[in-house]
């Protein structure tokens, strides 16, 4: 048993610590504050791992002389995971966050996996409770390792095209319920049976490959535009399987670490959901986003090419432009010229909005994070509710390496993988320029018929280079920026 000043200083790390969670959590909420908050949920992180340290002296004789290897081990695990986050928080480039996402995120549904790995082949986990809670930990951490995996492979363009097969749902069902079922024959042994969790290795390497196997099979076939949803239900796995582990352990730190992580994915999954215009559920478990490709032919009107210098002077003599960053931006790296275009067009007296989409970019909120960097203030950006009426009313809509969130097949096309998604109305502004580097399609793989109305046209290049040309080209006018 621990003592009682070892227990005292770990209860009163964890209050600690969850409370930096919670306060850190809070300040997340807005983009002006979101910088100190991720610092003090980190804070509240490092109080929790160095509490965890104490529970080392709660070790029984025979275990004594292994504490100091033990404190050795983890140590050198924490150098190597800290290490290698830092590094890669350093190095990954902004585009590529979305799969540094997705991978922590399976890191985390691993480690709950294996700490209940660790309870049933070691045999700690025989009590109902215990035994249930600990099973439930391992089947939503696996599938959240397993599918997270998936997830990444998608987000890093590994896996291009949703796989799907005949009977896929009856196929799911079946594999999820062979994982409940050898689950609940683990329970009934142990408990009816009495017979120790650590003699059937055999029945919980199966159930660990069975629910391994619905978290690929459950998100192979997800594609189209969905991946947002699939992203944050993966969080609030993660953080669901983690706060189990941690009730498990009788962790509290990890339990409230986990409950936080599962709630705030949760609400997160709901409103990524509610953006898509979908239920989780139907993202889940229908065949939602079979790609119905429009030919280019398809398409009614012309693709009406024009040059980044004549768009930039149109959008000066404009009385208001209406700009619409996606994806392509982020790739193009290009948000410091798109303000520094800004200001140039508000020094001419021209009154520019941003119009970000909640699903814009690979990531919830990347659109946000980018035009943030870039110093863009926030009384300039608008939500996709808040702004879509003004869109009738613009001169000019400035598509910027976006493609989905403006495509109109969303409103109409039954057959389109992003029907009943809300869109932006860039199509409605008077006049629209699209500016993408050729002929690539959006995330969903549909064509755009935005792209050929009759008051668009396309600006080709990539998004920065685009941007230089366009400041020139005001700039040549003989005006300078505001600030
Ligand atoms: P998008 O539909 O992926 O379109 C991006 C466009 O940018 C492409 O058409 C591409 O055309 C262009 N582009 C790429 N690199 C460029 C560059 N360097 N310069 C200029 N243009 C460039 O982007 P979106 O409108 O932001 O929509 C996001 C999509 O991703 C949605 O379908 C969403 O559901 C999905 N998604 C979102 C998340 C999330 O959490 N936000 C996660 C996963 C998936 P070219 O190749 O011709 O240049």
């Amino acid at each position: 048993m621990l003592t009682m000043l070892p227990q005292l200083i770990i209860g009163a790390a964890d209050l600690a610590a969850a409370f930096l969670f919670l306060y850190g959590l809070q300040r997340m909420a807005s983009p002006v504050t979101a910088p100190s908050g991720i610092f003090v949920a980190g804070l509240g992180m490092l109080v929790a791992i160095l509490a965890s340290f104490l529970y080392a002296f709660d070790v029984n004789e025979a275990a004594r002389p292994y504490l100091l290897v033990n404190i050795a081990l983890a140590l050198v695990a924490l150098a190597v995971g800290g290490g290698l986050a830092w590094w890669s928080g350093k190095k990954v480039a902004m585009t590529s966050m979305p799969q540094m996402v997705a991978l922590y995120n399976g890191m985390g549904g691993g480690a709950a996996g294996a700490i209940a790995a660790v309870e049933l082949f070691g045999g700690k986990a025989n009590g109902a409770t215990q035994l249930i809670v600990t099973l439930l930990g391992a089947l939503i951490g696996a599938v959240s390792l397993s599918g997270s995996l998936i997830a990444w492979a998608k987000l890093d363009g590994i896996l291009k095209q949703p796989l799907r097969i005949e009977g896929q749902q009856i196929l799911n069902l079946a594999v999820m319920a062979a994982t409940l079922a050898v689950g609940g024959y683990i329970v009934f042994v142990t408990l009816a049976g009495g017979v120790p969790v650590l003699a059937m290795p055999a029945l919980i390497g199966l159930f660990f490959g069975l629910a391994l196997v619905f978290g690929i099979l459950m998100t192979l076939p997800i594609g189209g535009a969905d991946m947002p949803v699939v992203i944050s239900i993966y969080n609030a796995f993660t953080g669901l399987a983690v706060g189990l582990e941690g009730f498990v352990l009788q962790n509290p730190a990890l339990m409230i670490a986990g409950m936080v992580v599962g709630a705030a994915g949760m609400l997160l999954t709901l409103l990524m959901a509610k953006a898509m215009n979908r239920s989780v559920g139907n993202v889940l478990f229908t065949n939602f986003g079979t790609v119905a490709k429009h030919k280019k032919s398809d398409m009614p009107g012309s693709l009406k090419p024009a040059e980044a210098g004549d768009a930039g002077i149109y959008m000066r003599y404009a009385k208001n432009v209406i700009i619409v960053p996606g994806y392509g931006l982020a790739v193009a790296q290009g948000q410091q010229k798109l303000y520094e275009f800004v200001k140039l067009l508000q020094s001419a007296g021209v009154a520019v909005k941003f119009a970000v989409h909640p699903v814009a970019g690979r990531m919830p909120g990347q659109m946000d994070v980018l035009l943030a960097e870039a110093g863009v203030p926030y009384d300039l950006i608008f939500q996709l509710e808040d702004i879509n009426d003004d869109f009738a009313s613009a001169d000019v809509a400035l598509v910027i390496g976006a493609n989905d969130v403006v495509n109109p097949a969303a409103r109409s096309d039954k057959a389109s993988p992003l029907y009943g998604m809300p869109i932006l109305n860039a199509d409605k502004a008077k006049h629209v320029y699209v500016v993408k580097r050729g002929g690539g399609a959006g995330y969903a793989g549909v064509e755009n018929a935005l792209f050929y109305g009759d008051n668009c046209n396309m600006v080709y290049g990539d998004a920065q280079a685009v941007l230089v040309k366009m400041i020139e080209a005001v700039r040549g006018l003989g005006l300078s920026a505001a600030a």
